[in-house]
């Protein structure tokens, strides 16, 4: 598979994972920021594909501005993901990052939620993290994947690693350590968002 991608995100972890995912391709990729794409997006959307494809359609726009420039003709890709707690029927959901406030420090979100699950028993925990990539084909098509990794919400935060709400994510199919406890490449290797992009690669690999 070979061409460009441009990656709507200004998170660097985001970029060393899609870079890993398609290590053993000839995909060119790049940040926005490399591609020198400023665009001022507003997330309205009601799940999370529909964020993932207006960020990626936002950029993908700003790409055909520059006319015929470096990354004519690039694959846009974005991303957009959250927490959805059973028990809170599905919240924050796609307000996970606004959840409280976007400047809320992440251990007083996590606190409150762990505040609004007291009493609730483990098998009600339930809780997932979710992702969606969307992308935009040099056609003006749109696609979009899903991963999904499938956890509980914990007691307190435990954990270093990883970022947001890491510290309450317990994940049974690593003995019940939360995702902020595993390394970077534990996580990649089961997490929502390598997922959704391992079945994008997928996608684009039956396209190009
Ligand atoms: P996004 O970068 O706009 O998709 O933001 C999604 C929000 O969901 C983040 O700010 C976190 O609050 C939460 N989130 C998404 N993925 C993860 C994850 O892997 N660990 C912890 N929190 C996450």
């Amino acid at each position: 598979m070979t061409g460009t991608i441009i990656f709507a995100t200004g998170n660097a972890g985001k970029m060393r994972e899609i870079r890993e995912i398609l290590q053993d391709t000839e995909m060119e990729i790049f940040s926005m920021k490399e591609a020198g794409i400023e665009a001022d997006i507003i997330e309205d959307g009601t799940s999370f594909e529909e964020n993932a494809a207006i960020k990626a359609e936002a950029v993908a726009q700003a790409l055909r501005a520059q006319d015929g420039g470096a990354y004519a003709g690039a694959i846009v890709l974005a991303d957009d993901s959250g927490l959805e707690i059973d028990a809170l029927g599905g919240e924050p959901g796609i307000y996970s990052a606004r959840y409280m406030g976007d400047s809320t420090p992440y251990s007083v979100k996590s606190a409150s939620l762990i505040e609004r699950l007291a009493g609730v028993p483990d098998e009600r925990r339930t809780a997932r993290f979710v992702c969606a990539i969307a992308a935009v084909l040099p056609t003006g098509e749109t696609l979009t994947t899903r991963g999904v990794i499938e956890g509980r919400i914990g007691y307190e935060e435990l954990g270093d690693n990883g970022f947001g709400y890491d510290p309450i994510f317990c994940v049974p199919a690593c003995g019940g350590r939360t995702t902020a406890q595993l390394t970077e490449e534990e996580k990649n290797r089961i997490s929502h968002r390598g997922r959704a992009l391992r079945a994008m690669r997928e996608e684009l690999e039956k396209r190009l």
